[in-house]
């Protein structure tokens, strides 16, 4: 989907991140967890904790938990569910690309809702709320272990 900063598009990003803030896909807590990521942004408040369990190369299950501003929760369902189910090696994919996007000045590439997201890239406090989850995800990913 080509997008542009229209204020049809704007009026299209705030209705897609409103309605993950409203009804969040993949809230809630993996049990058991692989791991278990602890985030927070005290610039805004926002605090997540994001579980994940694999199944082999596969993130099987992935939830978050927490509390914070729309950005931050919205980010986070839409993050998860663009990487539920996916391999470890798409799940670092999309986080990176969508890191890129709103910390590189990166175009949007193929990151179904989460691309609603590249506004924030003009408001540099919110870029923490939007990328919060990104991070934990990214630490969830690869908890510092050599690999096997
Ligand atoms: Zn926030």
């Amino acid at each position: 989907m080509q997008v542009g900063f229209s204020p049809v598009a704007d009026d299209l990003y705030r209705e897609i991140i409103l309605d993950h803030y409203r009804h969040p896909r993949h809230r809630g807590r993996v049990d058991p967890a692989d791991a278990v990521v602890e985030a927070d942004n005290p610039l805004c408040g926002d605090q997540i904790d994001l579980s994940v369990r694999f199944d082999g190369d596969q993130l099987a299950e992935i939830a978050f938990d927490g509390t914070g501003c729309s950005i931050s929760q919205a980010a986070c369902s839409m993050l998860c569910d663009a990487v539920s189910g996916r391999s470890r090696e798409q799940a670092l994919d999309v986080a990176q690309r969508f890191r890129a996007m709103l910390v590189e000045d990166g175009s949007p590439n193929d990151l179904g809702d989460l691309e609603a997201l590249q506004g924030v890239r003009a408001y540099p406090v919110r870029v923490k709320c939007a990328t919060l989850p990104c991070n934990a995800l990214l630490q969830a990913l690869d908890p510092g272990e050599d690999a096997q």
